[in-house]
């Protein structure tokens, strides 16, 4: 790649307003929506409270804390599905979290430079902003990933 087509790299969000900021390469928070009535978090975000037996349903978007702490794992040790472009041949077994954040909400999302063995439940993450891919138009496509604290 030369210097003037890596100028011309283009990144792309995973999803508008998920995530802030929206620069790869920094710690993170992911952006959910909480309802003021019932006090419920949604993520994605949502126009509306999904909780049944709130009547209020009056919602905010709000930024949930960086750091969460594991519940639960798993190793996904095969290339993800498209829209994810990775050739076999170079994908490491990378693990699968779900993070149980302060608000009491989960958020999945892989690791960032960390081999299954080193995850456990329990451990504390932070929330960071990663490339997550390159599409099969050159853009590099940006998302949220933890790393460990
Ligand atoms: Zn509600």
């Amino acid at each position: 790649m030369t210097e003037a087509q890596a100028a011309e790299q283009k990144r792309v969000l995973l999803g508008e307003g998920l995530f802030t900021p929206t620069e790869p390469g920094e710690d993170g928070q992911i952006i959910a929506t909480h309802c003021k009535s019932c006090g419920d978090y949604f993520f994605p975000r949502s126009f509306t409270c999904h909780n049944p037996e709130c009547e209020e349903r009056d919602v905010e978007d709000v930024a949930l804390s960086g750091v969460g702490v594991v519940d639960t794992y798993s190793d996904m040790s095969y290339p993800p599905p498209p829209p994810y472009v990775v050739k076999k041949e170079d994908w490491v077994p990378t693990p699968v979290v779900s993070v149980r954040m302060p608000e009491g909400i989960h958020i999945i999302g892989m690791m960032d430079d960390c081999t299954p063995d080193e995850v456990s439940i329990g451990m504390q993450v932070q929330t960071v902003i990663r490339v997550l891919y390159t599409n099969k138009n050159g853009e590099e496509l940006v998302g949220w990933k933890f790393r460990k604290v």
